[in-house]
């Protein structure tokens, strides 16, 4: 069995620095936003290389918390991708505002900025790229779109911590970015976690009330906020984590490489493609194949853990049925959808395994060949 992602090898090289960060946190006494906290929030925006990072609850609230910053609600637009998580088309919806979703590139996966200016209407207030796998989207575009139209660009970074578009780390173009630190994502805690990245100090003083029901003094409450707020048993195991994220991206980008050698001989695999100048950190490596599904199928009885992200595009999932988009709409988004697939990816992979994993993907699609 080769699985997808396998936390437990992690765990096992930096356990024992976890357990004593941890067991500090239960010995001190001070279990929300804390000292833990408070220095997380300035490694990362040292990291990242932003002026304020705000530790929060997860990267859903950091995504639905940045629209509520930005005073984006009922009757406002946002321009973003169908083919993502439904966390940030959601985020959209709990504020109350109307996602509006571009066709993407077919390359990278991600929205295809020359597509979102004819999406533009009186109410468009955002655009929410989303930089899916860990594949930077093409910033210079769409920073350029929305200085034109004077339009927020809130970046969804939550599977790309430490990825770079021109030397710059995501997260750092838009007005504000928004991380999760879901176990299974790049820095990942042992619980749920999320963070924001803003430069502007009013909006980082909003956030930080936004946190913690809306008072940026206790007891003094100015509007309906929320609690989001990080607890420093994930704050301090986040901190041991940060110290190995660029060594493990660095590890990931190996084995992409070591994968697209491997798969090159197949001519039915397409294996993934970087914008010039990125820098990608392959949160997943997703390839697209012919008969995706019954090779997912059979991928899976020979014990080789391949996930597909996403099964259904977000426009045509019920919970934005309201929205009244149809089969169609998304020619790029649908036709990826149902040729995409993601196989095992995470730093400690051996490349006995990547040898396993692409000569079992490689015999998968003869045999389904052969059966037509
Ligand atoms: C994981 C993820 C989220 C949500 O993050 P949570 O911490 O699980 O709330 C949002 N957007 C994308 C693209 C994600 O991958």
């Amino acid at each position: 069995m080769i699985p997808i992602l396998d936390s437990k090898r992690q765990y096992a090289k930096i356990g024992s620095e976890v357990e004593k960060a941890v067991c500090e946190v239960l010995r001190s006494g001070s279990y929300i936003l804390g000292p833990n906290v408070k220095a997380l929030e300035n490694e990362l925006a040292n990291y990242i290389g932003c002026n304020y990072t705000v530790g929060l609850n997860s990267g859903t609230d950091a995504l639905h918390i940045a629209l509520r910053a930005l005073d984006i609600g009922a009757g406002d637009e946002v321009i973003t991708t169908a083919f993502t998580f439904v966390a940030t088309t959601e985020s959209i919806e709990i504020v109350g505002a109307t996602p509006v979703f571009c066709d993407i590139n077919p390359d990278t996966f991600n929205i295809d900025a020359d597509k979102i200016e004819e999406l533009i209407t009186p109410r468009t207030k955002a655009i929410m790229p989303v930089h899916l796998y860990g594949q930077p989207c093409d910033m210079d575009k769409i920073m350029d779109i929305a200085k034109r139209h004077n339009l927020y660009v809130i970046e969804d970074c939550c599977q790309a911590i430490g990825a770079k578009y021109k030397g710059q780390m995501v997260g750092t173009f838009g007005d504000i970015g928004c991380y999760s630190f879901y176990p299974t994502k790049n820095l990942g805690g042992m619980g749920d976690g999320g963070l924001i990245t803003v430069n502007s100090e009013n909006l980082k003083n909003r956030i930080v009330a936004l946190r913690n029901h809306g008072g940026a003094i206790r007891y003094h409450h100015d509007e309906v906020g929320v609690n989001s707020r990080l607890d420093e048993i994930q704050a301090a195991i986040l901190r041991v984590k940060l110290n190995y994220i660029d060594e493990w991206n660095k590890l990931r980008r190996e084995h992409a490489s070591t994968y697209n050698e491997l798969l090159s001989s197949c001519s039915d695999i397409q294996t993934p493609k970087e914008l010039d100048d990125t820098y990608c950190v392959y949160h997943q490596y997703t390839v697209k194949i012919p008969n995706r599904d019954e090779i997912h199928k059979m991928l899976q009885e020979s014990g080789i853990g391949a996930m597909l992200y996403y099964p259904i595009p977000l426009h045509m999932q019920k919970v934005h049925s309201h929205l009244g988009y149809k089969m169609g709409d998304l020619p790029i988004t649908e036709k990826n959808t149902e040729c995409v697939i993601s196989l095992p990816m995470f730093p400690e992979l051996t490349l006995e395994e990547q040898k396993t994993v692409a000569s079992t993907l490689i015999s998968c699609l003869e045999k389904s060949k052969a059966l037509i």
